[in-house]
């Protein structure tokens, strides 16, 4: 087996002039970033404004283990196999950060015969959105220091500055810094910290925007810290918004590149999926929703966590809504539900799968919930047995909810012709209309414990001391009517990354409430979220390797 940079090597690229062409965009609205990248001008959204949309299809996954379950790959070979059978399609993905390419988890370009290509540009700089957002989030902190240096005009509390400086790279040494040392012409000290970039309220800013004007008033929202009278401080106070929107001119436009079978994909922005929503831009999706028939979409982490955002928070703010989802399960990962130990997992075990299932149907009622059909997608590994598969698709038929079995990891697009039949005819001639678990003007608590029993099967909330105290100051500076980001263990239904399966009678715990205001959602925490990851003991950038003639190696 070919590792998947050998892979994605190995193919022979169209000129994205052609992938555009393909899908209308015409060559005005084009700009080239090499031969096989570009960017697309939002000039599209304005001419084709009066096209009716194509059909959103979600791309979720039952509570995964650690290492994936494979959503980009399944949503990159369904949208390989829709091509194959005549459909226009167009995959809309999440752009790959620095950090997890250099740790452990890898890149985020698809896998095997279904990836994403240039892979190693798309997992490498690309086309320096990163770096855009990187210099706004900066910018806006080097203004903060300069006013208070300037004579603190703003009052600006230096102990209750929240903004912090962003780099995209796993760095824990810069996890706490003291900014400002070196004596009277450096400003005046105090302790900050790193994030790194797709953190930051920024990129979250920038994949819930609808338009430069847009951005820039999301980026003059921004809630920076407090005065000393212990009111919030905005961003349009210091007035950098038109600066840092202007950093943005280049990245708030959707990147075009191709699939391994050389249909267009759109990846565009990518969240953290716990502090923030973690889905692609929707500017992109939107973009994608006029050039193509059916548009495959994904959200990060299983359907509690990165679903239930995708619909209650990036659908109201795009106003639109996805026609079906897409349950990608693992054989390994049900297993794992069903009390199996993370090392056993290679060895057959039909009862596990049986008993793993309960996750699966939580996910699948979770999505019902919404109004939506749903096809369940088993991403099939070589360790599988057809046994163990055989009990899975018994389960899912008994169940009453259709399933496929998806080999497009090994085989491409070949791999999905089942599964993008019934895509196809689940997508036609619906109209499906948005459904949200909560109204945004419920309180903070009423929105929580509507998901947690609504999703998450549980009873309902506890807040800390420090949370109701968040919570109070939140609703006193009128910034509480806001969709709410939950920021759990992707590992659990439940905040306890230890309870596997569908548990229930559980509470959930939030010790922390912090409004997102730029991005337009709040953030509630239900325990210490890492913002800036370390790399592991053996990080993946030792393998990694560049030879005379610049070709790369062991990049996955
Ligand atoms: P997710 O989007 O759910 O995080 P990815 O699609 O990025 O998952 O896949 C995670 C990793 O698993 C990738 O390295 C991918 O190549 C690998 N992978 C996905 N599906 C398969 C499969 N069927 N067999 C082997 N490896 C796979």
């Amino acid at each position: 087996m070919f590792s998947d940079i050998e892979i994605a090597q190995a193919n022979q690229m169209e000129p994205i002039t052609a992938i555009a062409e393909k899908c209308g965009i015409l060559p005005e609205e084009l700009e080239q970033y090499g031969h096989y990248k570009a960017k697309v001008s939002l000039d599209v959204l304005k001419r084709l404004k009066d096209k009716p949309d194509g059909k959103l299809v979600l791309v979720t996954a039952i509570t995964p283990t650690p290492a994936g379950e494979g959503k980009s790959t399944t949503s990159i070979g369904l949208t390989q196999a829709l091509n194959k059978i005549g459909k226009k399609a167009i995959v809309a993905l999440r752009e790959p950060s620095l950090g997890p390419v250099f740790g452990i988890k890898g890149g985020a370009a698809g896998g095997g015969y279904a990836q994403v290509v240039p892979m190693d540009d798309i997992n490498l700089h690309f086309t320096g959105d990163m770096h855009a957002i990187t210099a706004a989030n900066n910018l806006l902190s080097a203004m903060i220091d300069n006013h208070v240096h300037q004579g603190n005009d703003l009052n600006i509390d230096v102990r209750q500055i929240t903004w912090k400086r962003v780099l995209d790279m796993n760095d824990r040494a810069l996890r706490n810094v003291v900014v400002g040392m070196g004596g009277k012409v450096c400003g005046f000290p105090r302790e900050d910290h790193f994030m790194i970039t797709v953190a930051s309220e920024i990129m979250a800013a920038l994949c819930l925007a609808t338009s430069i004007e847009d951005l820039k008033e999301r980026f003059g929202r921004i809630v920076i810290g407090c005065n000393y009278a212990g009111e919030p401080v905005y961003v349009h106070q210091l007035g950098c918004e038109g600066a840092m929107a202007m950093l943005m001119k280049d990245a708030i436009k959707p990147n075009i590149v191709q699939t391994l079978e050389h249909t267009p994909a759109l990846v565009h922005g990518g969240p953290f999926a716990n502090i923030a929503h973690g889905c692609n831009s929707i500017l992109a999706t939107k973009m994608a929703l006029k050039l193509g028939d059916i548009v495959i979409t994904e959200a990060g982490f299983g359907a509690d966590l990165g679903a239930e955002k995708f619909l209650d928070i990036k659908c109201p703010y795009g106003d639109i809504f996805p026609q079906a989802v897409i349950i990608v399960a693992t054989i390994r990962a049900l297993k794992m539900h069903g009390g199996v130990k993370k090392t056993d997992l290679g060895e057959e075990n039909v009862e596990a799968v049986n008993a793993g299932f309960v996750n699966l149907a939580k996910q699948v009622e979770n999505m019902r919930a919404y109004g939506l059909p749903v096809l369940v997608a088993i991403n099939k590994f070589s360790s599988d047995t057809p046994a163990e598969i055989e009990k899975l698709l018994q389960k899912c038929d008994s169940y009453g909810v259709d399933v496929t079995l998806n080999e497009c990891w090994e085989k491409g697009g070949d791999g999905g012709i089942d599964m993008a039949k019934q895509v196809a005819a689940m997508v036609e001639g619906t109209n499906i209309k948005p459904v949200t678990m909560y109204d945004k003007e419920d309180s903070i608590p009423e929105k929580l414990t509507k998901i947690v029993q609504k999703i998450y099967g549980g009873t309902g909330v506890e807040f800390t001391a420090n949370a109701k105290k968040q919570i109070k100051q939140l609703e006193d500076w009128g910034l509480d009517k806001l969709p709410v980001c939950i920021a759990k263990t992707q590992y659990s239904l439940s905040d306890d990354p230890a309870l596997l399966g569908a548990p229930k009678d559980f509470t959930i715990n939030v010790q922390d409430v912090r409004v997102a205001n730029g991005a337009g959602f709040i953030v509630c925490q239900t325990s210490n979220i890492m913002v800036m990851p370390g790399l592991p003991k053996k990080p993946a950038a030792l393998n990694m390797d560049i030879d005379a003639d610049g070709k790369i190696s062991g990049l996955f």
